[in-house]
This record gives C-alpha cells, structure tokens and sequence, in this order.
C-alpha cells in the first residue's frame, strides 16, 4: 500500500481547524505532531452528514483528475465527487463505478452547459489544458456554479480578467488549485519570511523543472500557453511572492538553449528569471522542461531556509540553518478543496482567489515579455 495514503488517513482534517493544526505546529514536536493531527482529525470526523457535503464536478478526467483530485475527494468532509464532463465516453463506466455517480451528472463538452439545471453540482472544477481554462471557467459561472480553476488560471491576462468579471456578474465564487498553500511546509516557509524569524530576506532561490516525457499538450503553446514557465515556473513565481509577503516590482529574463528543437518548437524548453522586490531583494528562479529541479529557498540576515524537493504532492523537505523542519506529509488537495467548499458555505473569501491567478499571469506575461526584448520590465500589480 502507498504509504501515503496510510498517513494521509491520518492526518485527513477539516479546513475548519487548519488555522489550528498549524499554530499546533509551531511549538511541538514532530511525533505529537502527528497525535495532533489524528486528534484533530476525530473531532471533525462526521461533522457534516453526505448529503450537507456540497457537490463538484471534476471537467476533463486526465492525469491530475484521476490520480490527485478524484481520490482526495474521497477523503474530503466539507465536499464530494457528485458529477464528471469528459469528452472520452470509454472512460464513464469506470468513474461512474469508482465513485458512485449517476448517469444524470455525467456531461459532455457539447452539453455542459446544462450543468446548470443540477442541483447535485455547487462547484465546478477546471481541470483541463491551460488554454480552455478561461471558456469553461466563464460557462460553469453562467451555469451558476462557483469555480475553482486549474494552474495557471489562463494563458493570457485579458482571459483571466474575464473570468473574473463572468464570476462576480453570477455571484460566483472562483478560486485557484494552488495546493502548496495548505501544505505546512510551505506554511512555514510563509511563517519564518512573513515574520521576519530569521531576519529580513535578503535573497530568494525558486527553482522547478522535470524532464517533459512526451510531445503532449504541455509543449503546444496554442493549448498550454507557453512552456515550463506556465506549468512549473508559477509555483517558483508563487514561492518567491509568499515566502517575502510581498509582490514583485520588477523583473528580468533569459530563455534557455533548446536542445530539443522539435520537441519546443512553439514552447520555451527552460527559461530563468529574477523577480525584484521592494526594497531591492531579488528572487533568482529557473524552470525547465529538460533538467530537474525542486528547491525554494530563503536567505535572511540571521540564517535561511529551504524546502528540497519543494513542490511534490508528497515527501517534501525542508531545513533551516539550525536543522530539519518536522512536518508530516499531507494530502494538499483535501484541504484545498474543503477549504473552497468551507468559502461557498460561509461565504468567506479564498485565500487563493481569481485576483490571485491574474497576478501570477500578468507576472508570466512579463516574465516573456522580459526574456524577449532583454529589457527590465516594471510590473503594475
Ligand atoms: P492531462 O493531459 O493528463 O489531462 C487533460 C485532460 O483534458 C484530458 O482528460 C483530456 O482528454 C482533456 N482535454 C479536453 N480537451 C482537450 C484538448 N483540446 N486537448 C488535450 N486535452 C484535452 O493533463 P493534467 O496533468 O491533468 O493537467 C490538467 C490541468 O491541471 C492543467 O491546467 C495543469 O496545469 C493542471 N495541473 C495542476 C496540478 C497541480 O498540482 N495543481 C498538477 C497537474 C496538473
């Protein structure tokens, strides 16, 4: 069994006691953190009944629906898996099986809009091809359902900003699938930056890159908008921004060679950058789609802090200069999506927000626009 999954059994808790699970963490050790964890988890065990759980649908069954998403709904307490859109009819029996959904909360493409006469379906959740984001984000909101989309919200900014507009004209709630935001190591990446625990920042290393094995959608600009930096280089980009707790002022940037020219030919293969900050600290960042990386890592006038790997759904590490950081494992989706489900209940704002995705995008945008003309470019955020 995928030990994981054993741990994550464990430590499965309600967004509701995330603020309290991660004060818990500041001043305990790494074995009663675990106890935390199950405590906590038994007393939101049952907290809603099924039926009071709000409904998403999952739109596009590919890797990350099927291998992440679908299977932390299971393990949800605030929402469930009531409803798929796919455009492959082979794959129905077996989702409609796995997680008991009824013929009527299966949809295609062509008839998704009629999501909107579901009662079953609160949230709908964007997991397609970057490109589509934006179409299917601005459908769902005019079907009345609220949003959480996919990394990175869209490909360009005058898309983002729309689906910002179709959400709030419906009254809708639109969120963004930034996991590592309810990942304690990143947590304390925010804590030990924000509050200056080691001092001031002085410098920032984000680095993400694995080698792309196929030609698939993620090297066709037309469809992922641009290459590493649209899938990998956002979280170095969201890194950088929430370990300083502030936005960028500036930046700078270089492509990489491509050495595999037929592979990138409408993508960049890598591509590195630095983000300046108020006050002049930099955040020096690569990303590729050719060599491995995984590193988010802070310099402060007292000493520094990193997670290596950074970025995994599971085994992260991180370290400070006076040792390791103890943190356990968690299934990042569970809390993202409950936390979402927990916004739309309450009617409290995300944490990870539409305005958050269009930030980021206009940072990418700038980031290309750098590396084109090899001019320093000022951001307006
Ligand atoms: P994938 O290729 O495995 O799945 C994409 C799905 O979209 C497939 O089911 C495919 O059939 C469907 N699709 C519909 N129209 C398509 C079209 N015109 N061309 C190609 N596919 C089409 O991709 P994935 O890894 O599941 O990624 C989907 C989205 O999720 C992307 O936006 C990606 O950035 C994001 N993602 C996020 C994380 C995360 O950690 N937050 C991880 C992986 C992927």
């Amino acid at each position: 069994m995928n030990p994981r999954r054993v741990f994550i059994k464990k430590v499965s808790l309600g967004a509701g006691n995330l603020m309290l699970a991660s004060s818990v963490f500041s001043f305990i050790s790494c074995d009663d953190k675990g106890k935390a964890y199950e405590e906590n988890n038994k007393k939101t065990e049952n907290m809603i009944p099924e039926e009071k759980k709000l409904g998403i649908a999952l739109v596009g069954l590919g890797d990350y629906s099927e291998n992440q998403l679908a299977p932390a709904l299971k393990e949800t307490k605030y929402c469930q898996l009531k409803g798929i859109v796919t455009g492959t009819p082979s794959k129905v029996d077996k989702w409609k099986k796995d997680y008991n959904i009824p013929d009527s909360n299966v949809y295609s493409y062509e008839n998704f809009e009629s999501i909107k006469d579901n009662k079953d379906i609160d949230i709908v959740y964007i997991v397609l091809p970057n490109a589509l984001h934006a179409e299917y984000t601005i459908k769902a909101a005019k079907a009345g359902k609220h949003v959480i989309c996919e990394k990175p919200m869209a490909v360009s900014v005058k898309e983002c900003e729309e689906m910002i507009k179709a959400c709030k004209e419906a009254n809708r709630m639109l969120a963004i699938g930034y996991r590592v935001h309810y990942d304690p190591f990143h947590k304390e990446m925010m804590r030990l930056g924000n509050d200056k625990i080691h001092g001031a920042i002085t410098s920032i290393k984000a680095e993400n890159g694995f080698k792309l094995s196929d030609n698939a959608w993620r090297a066709k600009k037309e469809l992922a908008g641009g290459g590493p930096l649209m899938d990998l280089g956002i979280y170095c980009v969201q890194g950088a921004i929430y370990t300083m707790g502030q936005n960028p002022i500036a930046v700078t940037a270089k492509e990489g060679p491509k050495t595999e020219k037929e592979k990138f030919k409408t993508v960049e293969q890598s591509i590195s950058w630095t983000l300046e900050f108020p006050g002049g600290v930099k955040a020096e960042c690569v990303t590729s789609y050719h060599d491995k990386y995984d590193l988010l890592r802070a310099d402060a006038e007292k000493g520094w802090f990193e997670l290596a790997p950074a970025y995994d759904y599971s085994g992260k590490k991180g370290k400070t200069h006076e040792g390791k950081m103890d943190f356990p494992d968690v299934y990042e989706q569970v809390f993202q999506m409950d936390d979402f489900a927990q916004n739309v209940m309450k009617n409290t704002p995300s944490k990870v927000p539409g305005e958050m995705g269009l930030r980021d995008v206009k940072i990418l945008m700038a980031i290309y626009e750098a590396a084109k003309s090899g001019k320093r470019i000022t951001l307006d955020l």
